[in-house]
């Protein structure tokens, strides 16, 4: 049961929350003045219940942002609020001499951020991850964070590279409506759903101006192009077309109003992201011209007319399976927008040709009716996934600065949130996989990275219990055995297993590991991993197939052979693709699995992140039905466990909030060595001046850089002096 903004509460909860009350009494002097804390550390005490009400008190007062200690948090309103994301805002926030005083914001979060690239202490390349659950706001708030950075990050208007700068700032804020037109979609929890991962690193010169940008995406779900869950969408590009395209493209596109297309669901709720215009408009920034513009959309109206085609079961399994009635047009149609010849794609769908023995003999078996259907789909995903990959390496030739004109990055992570659905399958492992992976390196860098260093640097400190998730990291992809390896092993041995196969091995070969839960209860095959975020359970059925992701090679065969320029760029008649065709028996190389393609860009990805200093964000999603004035304190404190946010609270609060290595502020100070010695407590760790790292309390670190001010000229003279011996 959900509870609503002050609603009372069910049984159960009321025992567990039955100090709440108490807890509240002792906290800042009464419920009037909860929405004034803007920082949960200034909690007391710090639990899940108190923390709640104030992001409630907060909410209902309209404050969707507040801090956390090393995170913001940030309530998705759900509603527009023009004037706190206004570019004078973002002015404010950048003027301020401490913006970490103003109001919680994301622009405190950025202008901070910003600031430490070119810090006087520790120069470093950034990244703001931005996490939450699907619809939290993770895409709004890192498309917001481009908008800052395109506003501050501006060389003034008097500078000569001005025009230069803003065309490449506004390129960039334009790969934002491509990329979602292509990689978004309409799902049950977000009307503009982000199936794809993304990571953007905003270049900076030396002077602090964005030069460029560079974007990588991770796992696009392609399989949405031809499937697509029932109340949910294709991708907004297919809609935009069909709604947008004016009479002339709606003959050449052979897309007549009014049609109706199987991979075209729900296409009556209109939506702010149908918006056709804004797309090409934004396409065109980016060098995309119009012929191009027309190309793809030609061959996206192609695939439309592809997911019309269906097979009839065949009376004959010796004979092909026939079309169903009326769908040898959508062949044709289709065949013609993708520029191929009519006999050969349908020929390419119905028949699989073998290559074996030693001459290479080709046998030809027709495809059942469901296989069909696979190839089909396969051939929409092999050219929409391409297509994709395409547009991001456009965006990029488009935006990307050359390695000379940049000297650090501010790195922005929008990656998918944990997902539980009543049928999880390898996307959700994929998605999941990757939460653990971010939750452990806030979980290092964070909490465990500062309490190691209180513990050795001997600070007193009460320690938390926090939550640790490298057991469940094991189960995912730990060595030798893991739930990676066993779906890539069934992969490489490539026998014919089944769904209730694969869950015997799993929970065989994982059997005691802590992580994995008990898969009982279903009746389908299935496992069940206890992720930090709540335990998810995964559906074995197709899994490894999935895994293979087997591409034949009469399919990019077929596509080699397009006269379509898009198409022809996109697969091109290369011999070397030919290796991929050799036949079964001799040597070669396994193909490498879905799994262990996301594994390899997620490392290399955490290793970018390891390199920086990162920032949290952690959108928070006030209720499922996306409605504005609406907190449902369930939902809520459902997302506040998964992340692990009191025990956050709990290290911040106590914690020191700048951290300097020794040799770093010898190296930044030691001129100041002659000048009078800083009295004040503090700024030495507890063991001393050794190569230990020191930790200084923000409070005792401001009267030492006001000494360094006022020393200033005095020391640069003094440096000038030859022969001076500092
Ligand atoms: P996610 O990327 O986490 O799945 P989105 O960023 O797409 O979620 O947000 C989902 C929707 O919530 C947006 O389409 C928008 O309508 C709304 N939203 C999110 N953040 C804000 C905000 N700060 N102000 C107003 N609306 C917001
Ligand atoms: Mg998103």
């Amino acid at each position: 049961m959900l509870r609503q903004v002050n609603g009372h509460s069910s049984g159960s909860d009321a025992q567990g929350r039955a100090s709440l009350k108490g807890d509240l009494q002792e906290f800042l002097g009464g419920e009037a003045q909860l929405h004034q804390v803007d920082d949960l550390t200034k909690v007391n005490p710090v639990t899940l219940e108190t923390v709640l009400r104030c992001l409630q008190a907060r909410y209902t007062e309209d404050i969707f942002y507040t801090n956390a200690g090393c995170t913001l948090v940030a309530l998705n309103p759900f509603k527009p609020i023009p004037q706190l994301y206004a570019a004078e805002l973002m002015q404010e926030y950048h003027a301020a001499p401490q913006p970490q005083t103003l109001k919680p914001h994301i622009f405190t979060v950025g202008e901070q951020t910003y600031r430490n690239v070119q810090s006087l202490i520790e120069p470093v390349n950034q990244s703001i991850v931005v996490s939450g659950e699907s619809g939290a706001g993770k895409t709004w708030t890192s498309r917001c964070l481009m908008k800052f950075y395109a506003v501050v990050a501006a060389p003034p208007a008097s500078c000569e590279s001005h025009k230069i700068a803003e065309r490449i700032e506004q390129r960039i804020l334009n790969s934002n409506p491509v990329m979602e037109a292509f990689g978004n979609a309409c799902t049950l929890r977000n009307n503009n759903s982000s199936r794809f991962g993304k990571f953007i690193q905003l270049q900076l010169n030396r002077a602090q101006q964005m030069t460029g940008a560079a974007v990588q995406t991770y796992l696009l779900e392609k399989t949405r192009v031809a499937r697509q869950a029932s109340s949910e969408r294709n991708f907004h590009i297919f809609y935009q077309i069909c709604k947008g395209a004016t009479k002339d493209e709606r003959l050449q596109w052979y897309l007549p109003e009014g049609a109706a297309f199987s991979w075209l669901p729900n296409p009556e709720n209109s939506l702010e992201e149908d918006c056709f215009e804004l797309t090409r408009e934004a396409m065109l920034h980016l060098g995309i011209d119009t012929p191009t513009q027309n190309n793809i959309f030609k061959v996206l109206a192609g695939l439309l007319h592809l997911g019309n085609v269906h097979f009839a079961d065949s009376e004959d399994e010796a004979q092909p399976c026939q079309l169903m009635d009326g769908t040898k047009v959508s062949v044709r149609t289709s065949a013609s927008l993708l520029q191929l010849s009519e006999d050969m794609l349908l020929e390419t769908m119905q028949i699989r040709t073998i290559k074996a023995g030693k001459q290479q003999q080709v046998f030809r078996k027709p495809c059942s009716r469901a296989e069909c259907d696979t190839r089909r789909d396969c051939l929409a995903k092999l050219i929409y996934a391409r297509l994709f990959d395409w547009l991001v390496s456009v965006i990029n030739s488009s935006i990307c600065a050359d390695s000379s004109s940049w000297t650090a990055f501010i790195g922005l992570l929008d990656v998918y949130g944990f997902e539980s659905f009543p049928d999880n399958s390898l996307e959700q492992l994929c998605i999941n996989y990757a939460n653990e992976k971010l939750q452990q390196h806030f979980v290092a860098h964070y909490l465990r990275a500062q309490q190691e260093e209180y513990a050795v640097e001997g600070l007193e400190w009460s320690f938390v219990n926090y939550q640790d998730n490298q057991t469940c990291l094991d189960l995912l992809e730990g060595s030798p055995i893991s739930i990676c390896s066993l779906i890539n092993e069934e992969c490489r041995l490539n026998r014919p297993s089944s769904a209730a196969q694969l869950q015997t091995r799993i929970e065989s070969a994982l059997a005691g590991q802590p992580r994995l839960g008990h898969s009982k209860l279903s009746r389908e095959p299935s496992f069940v991993v206890l992720h930090f975020a709540g335990p998810v359970r995964y559906h074995t059925e197709g899994l490894v197939e999935k895994n293979k992701d087997p591409v034949p090679p009469e399919l990019t065969g077929l596509l080699q052979q397009s006269q379509d320029p898009l198409l022809m760029m996109l697969f091109p008649a290369n011999p070397e693709e030919k290796t991929q065709e050799e036949p079964s028996g001799q040597s070669r190389a396994p193909a490498l699995t879905v799994v262990s393609k996301f594994k390899a860009s997620l490392e290399q990805l955490l290793q970018v992140l390891h390199s920086t200093t990162p920032h949290y964000i952690r959108c928070i999603k006030p209720n499922s039905q996306n409605q504005p004035q609406t907190f449902l304190q369930e939902e809520v404190l459902s997302q506040l466990e998964a992340c692990g946010l009191v025990e956050t609270i709990h290290i911040s609060a106590a914690g020191f909030p700048i951290r300097v290595s020794h040799q770093n502020f010898v190296e930044r100070y030691k001129l100041l060595r002659r000048l009078r010695p800083h009295t004040s407590s503090g700024l030495c760790s507890a063991k001393g001046p050794t190569e230990q790292p020191l930790c200084a309390k923000e409070a005792t670190l401001q009267p030492l850089l006001q000494d360094i001010l006022h020393a200033l000229p005095a020391v640069i003279e003094t440096a000038r002096t030859p022969g001076d011996p500092a």
